[in-house]
């Protein structure tokens, strides 16, 4: 067996480990269930990605995020690993392929949605393939303690059953003691081993400050003090985009991303970002998950999100080169009350939950009794028009619907197109296709590798990008190929749908069980006070941070604004106050004191550098001065 360092250099480029990835591995490796907890950014991938190439085998991955999953595969790919995905929205075909591909294929790693697993025609094929061992991504998911329970992770435990000895990989960010726990009995771990990692953050600063003005002022000014690349989180996808313009306008290189972007818009301004072109990102939580960019500065909350461990998660994204850098929490005084709301519009009451059921039924023209294995297209924002319903509201509602098992809900998760070849290598000369077409499909077979044993994902954009033709003529001459069964071309799909899971019944029989309904509520609220302990402590926020974690031993950081009883925020650069006002002076003629207001630095501050240039003589005020000719 190679050395797990070896692969790690041949694959990877790295010359060691980091942190506790090789005791990770060693127990995985050794076939122990293996729990490991490491912060973002940590290096979890590595951990199963080296055992599992170390071994014989096929490693099933289980990750709940469809892009993420993509992400991964296209990089083993790009590495010569046989690496493969299944994931909802893919026919029935392609699972197929991918499915044949891993008993067959000699491949490597088999990522599925959780929601796959239950499925027969998986677990049939699941049976007869070579498993070295299960990794489950984001295994807090598995816990109904935690803050993103997903019902469809509990069905790991089955396919444990399907595979008999093969040992399961863990892996975390955010834990609670509680959770940890959790994680453990609900993946069946014969013996409870757990690979820690502090997830203390020696560099990273902390504080929480009050909005004085507005939120854009405060961004402006912080900016200003803390020099270097940027990530500004808001909840709203329309204020990313109106913050970001408003920083822009005060000549702040700033960008916004949010998840309904386009592919190709999320790429490039991640990327722009990435690579330092532009400076700020002003995003919505969709921003961050596989973002890798060590020399963040500055994370700003201008929303007060719903959980510390989202908290921690995003803050975090600060700081990964181990040098200085600032998370800030800014709030105000409805604060606290928008934070209580959440719950209520989180889970809304029973009875309203009831009543969207019925009024979706109404609006899919169900009758009582009808439904059993339906699927409807479903518009979210026409139902909410047609029935006066409050989106989020409505949105929060099917969720839970959703989680009661009364129906299947697909919200317009974007899934990608994809393309396989359905003629062999040798045919292709014989075709004689149109230029255009020929055009399209000899850039698939450059771009696309594997084309002709699995789907590709492609994007039509950017394929007529590259042969500079318009994207509906790139999707015709796709249309026109399958049709010609050269290769089978499935279109991307943005409609939502319903599908009822159970014939439609009477409202008032709706039962939201305590494990969808109150458990979950309660344990929201308890997120939301922890927040909102975060924002009123007056102890130090790194050590209230991680005793929430279950570090109860760790000690005050001594540099949050709460150690440092201040703010920690650097001053602002002296001699840019000091620009700004010779460039006013020069531009506007002030005749008086008070003309000098500055939108990015603080009046008091203004005042103070105005004085002392006005000591030093290197401006001077008067009316008299104008009129004086020069
Ligand atoms: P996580 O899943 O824990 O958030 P990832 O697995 O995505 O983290 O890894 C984060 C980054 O760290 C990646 O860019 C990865 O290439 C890098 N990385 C992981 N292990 C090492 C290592 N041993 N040496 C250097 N970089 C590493
Ligand atoms: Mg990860």
């Amino acid at each position: 067996m190679t050395s797990f360092l070896s692969i790690l250099t041949q694959y990877f480029g790295f010359s060691s480990f980091r942190g506790i990835q090789q005791d990770i591995i060693e127990s995985i490796g050794a076939g122990k269930d293996t729990l490991g907890l490491m912060p973002t950014g940590g290096g979890k991938s590595i951990t199963f990605q080296v055992p599992a190439l170390a071994q014989e085998g096929l490693c099933l991955v289980i990750s709940p995020l469809i892009a993420l999953m993509k992400d991964q595969v296209t990089h083993l790919r790009a590495k010569g690993i046989k690496a493969t995905a299944v994931y909802t929205g893919m026919s029935r075909d392609e699972v197929i392929v991918a499915l044949e591909n891993c008993i067959f294929g000699n491949y490597k790693f088999l990522y599925v949605a959780p929601e796959r697993l239950s499925s027969e025609l998986f677990q049939a094929k699941l049976r007869r393939m070579r498993v070295s061992f299960i990794t489950v991504d984001e295994a807090h998911c598995i816990s109904q303690w935690g803050y993103d329970f997903r019902p469809s992770y509990t069905q790991i435990a089955q396919i444990r059953k399907l595979l008999p000895g093969v040992p399961v990989l863990a892996l975390t960010a955010t834990a609670t003691p509680a959770v940890v726990e959790d994680i453990q009995r609900q993946l069946g771990f014969r013996e409870f081993n757990v690979k820690r990692m502090s997830f203390e953050r020696k560099n990273l600063i902390y504080s929480v400050m009050k909005i004085r003005q507005s939120p854009e002022q405060e961004l402006h000014e912080l900016l200003i003090r803390v020099p270097g690349s940027a990530i500004v989180y808001t909840r709203s996808r329309l204020s990313t985009r109106e913050l970001a313009a408003w920083l822009v306008a005060q000549g702040i290189s700033a960008t916004h991303y949010h998840a309904g972007l386009t592919n190709r818009e999320k790429n490039e301004r991640a990327e722009a970002w990435q690579r330092g072109k532009v400076r700020v990102m002003v995003a919505t939580n969709a921003f961050g998950m596989g973002i890798d960019k060590s020399d963040v500065r500055l994370i700003v909350h201008v929303d007060v999100p719903d959980s510390p461990e989202a908290y921690f998660q995003e803050a975090g994204r600060a700081g990964r080169d181990g040098k200085e850098a600032h998370a800030v929490l800014l709030y105000d005084s409805h604060s606290v009350a928008t934070l209580h709301r959440r719950i209520e519009d989180t889970y809304p009451p029973e009875e309203y939950v009831k009543k969207v059921y019925e009024d979706v039924c109404y609006f899919l023209q169900l009758a009582m009794g009808d439904g059993y294995g339906i699927t409807r297209e479903f518009n979210l924002e026409e139902f909410c028009h047609s029935f006066r319903h409050f989106p989020v509201r409505a949105y929060n509602a099917l969720q839970l619907l959703s989680r009661a098992g009364y129906i299947e809900w697909a919200d317009a998760e974007e899934n990608r197109s994809r393309v396989m070849m359905k003629c062999h290598r040798e045919e292709l000369y014989s075709f004689h296709l149109p230029p255009l077409m020929d055009k399209v499909l000899q850039h698939l077979l450059r771009t696309c590798t594997g084309i002709f044993s699995e789907y590709a994902y492609i994007e039509e954009e950017e394929i007529a990008h590259a042969l500079k033709l318009a994207e509906n003529v790139v999707s015709e001459q796709l249309v026109e190929l399958s049709r010609r069964h050269i290769m089978d071309f499935i279109p991307r799909k943005f409609i939502p749908y319903i599908t009822f899971t159970q014939r439609r019944i009477e409202q008032e029989d709706i039962v939201l069980p305590p494990s969808v309904y109150a458990n979950r509520k309660h344990e929201l609220s308890q997120r939301i006070q922890t927040i909102i302990g975060y924002l009123q402590t007056p102890e130090c926020r790194s050590r209230y941070l991680l005793a929430y974690f279950g570090e109860k031993e760790a000690k005050d950081c001594k540099h949050c604004d709460n150690c440092m009883e201040r703010n920690v925020l650097p001053t602002i650069d002296e001699a840019y106050v000091r620009q700004r006002i010779l460039t006013f002076v020069k531009e506007q003629r002030p005749t008086s004191f008070l003309q000098f207001h500055f939108a990015d630095i603080p009046d008091s501050v203004v005042g103070r550098v105005l004085h002392e240039m006005m000591e030093e003589e290197e401006i001077e005020l008067s009316p008299a001065s104008e009129a004086k000719p020069s």
